[in-house]
């Protein structure tokens, strides 16, 4: 599935039009409050004004209605921020397919960069109407995605603008292209033994997670509040734990088809209330007694999950082990965290909450890949295809 980078395509006195992912969480008053995903875009956005090429960056930010500039939405601040990261001026145009755009492109010299409004502005964006992709299409000679949180979708700036550039070289930028060598290439040719440690607050969410990765990994260990489901369908004592008793059947094709790959805890971190410092106490998996509920995987699964994480070779991890924001109920997560990042596998980190839980508690740069697409890393654990990476040039 290697596909060609930025950095394989000749950019001096082009326009690139580069789909990035500058979603970034605001204040009310539109100051930023975490830029990294600005910064996160700097290597492809630089490969580009270096080699003299004529930058267009486009994006989304929040959800729009699709019926023209919403001023909480716009995209100005990003522009401006992204001139202080690169200490040069950043045009911005105020549209994406009008006049502001078309003026504001005319006018980028080599090495110079703009950034076009919010595309989902435009209705056509969501719908992935092909008249909008043609105009946007229109402005470049190279179409280069490095939007990989956007890549499970199909909007228009994702798949029908590619596909309008026909023949024009169309690529993966930097961010795109690790986020495939890790969640697609080495999940379809993994070192054994390959281990998913799954977590999280629900089954419902990860079903299709936990049936593609049980049919490749060697084991998946199951932590969070997902795991009560599973002993409710057991035939375990869960208390008040979150629950999701609709699932209780699913839970059970699913214990069927894992066999002994599928690894439950085998103890629990109960508390009598949510919160940190409610009375606690380590009772035996399936037997939390009424009145309290499961916060946590307890000691001996730690034990035992740490253990298993460091005899594999390839580790995915996707969900935390308990309520990690609430300690004491984030050792559980801590410990195995602690095991990958010990280990010498190659240790991928699924985006969301795994991606907070593991840059939280320190540990980002000890493994080998921590996604930056909740969503669309969920989806490539799926298995699923996506359009919007099938559609670039093959390397
Ligand atoms: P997810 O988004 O599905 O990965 O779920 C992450 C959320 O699951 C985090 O906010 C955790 O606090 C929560 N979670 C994990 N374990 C438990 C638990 N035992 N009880 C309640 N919530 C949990």
């Amino acid at each position: 599935m290697a596909k060609k980078t930025i950095a394989d395509v000749d950019v001096r006195d082009k326009v690139v039009l580069m789909r990035v992912d500058f979603n970034v969480p605001q204040e009310d008053d539109g100051s930023i409050t975490d830029d990294r995903r600005i910064r996160m875009a700097l290597p492809s956005i630089e490969s580009v004004l270096a080699r003299g090429g004529k930058l267009v960056l486009m994006s989304h930010l929040g959800r729009p209605k699709g019926k023209g500039v919403e001023p909480a939405y716009t995209l100005r601040p990003t522009a401006v921020r992204l001139g202080e990261l690169l200490k040069k001026s950043v045009a911005f145009a105020t549209d994406t397919v009008g006049d502001s755009a078309k003026a504001t492109i005319a006018a980028l010299k080599s090495g110079d960069v703009c950034v076009l409004e919010n595309v989902r502005f435009n209705a056509g964006e969501s719908s992935g109407d092909s008249t909008y992709a043609g105009i946007l299409a229109g402005w470049a000679d190279i179409y280069c995605n490095d939007a990989f949180g956007t890549c499970h979708r199909k909007d228009a700036s994702m798949v029908a603008v590619p596909k309008a550039m026909g023949s024009k070289p169309k690529v993966s930028g930097f961010l795109v292209a690790k986020e495939i060598q890790y969640l697609s290439d080495v999940l379809a040719n993994p070192e054994r033994p390959f281990v998913a440690i799954l977590g999280g607050a629900k089954v419902s969410d990860k079903i299709n997670v936990i049936n593609n990765l049980l049919g490749i990994c060697d084991k998946v260990l199951v932590g969070g509040a997902m795991a009560y489901t599973f002993s409710l369908a057991q035939g375990g004592k869960v208390g008040k734990s979150l629950v999701e008793p609709d699932k209780v059947e699913l839970a059970k094709s699913l214990l069927a088809k894992g066999g002994d790959k599928l690894i439950l805890p085998v103890d629990t971190h109960c508390g009598d209330a949510f919160k940190g410092d409610c009375n606690k106490k380590i009772v035996a998996a399936g037997e939390i007694p009424d009145g309290w509920e499961g916060l946590d995987i307890g000691p001996k699964t730690a034990a035992l999950y740490a253990d298993i994480v460091r005899k594999s070779k390839t580790v995915v991890w996707n969900g935390p082990m308990g309520v990690f924001e609430m300690a004491p109920f984030d050792e559980g997560t801590k410990a195995v965290a602690n095991a990958v990042a010990e280990s010498t596998a190659t240790s991928i980190i699924g985006g969301g909450d795994s991606a907070a839980a593991v840059e939280q508690l320190g540990y980002a740069d000890k493994v080998t890949h921590v996604s930056t697409g909740g969503g669309a890393s969920l989806s490539m654990l799926e298995g699923e295809r996506f359009e919007a990476v099938d559609l670039l040039d093959e390397a």
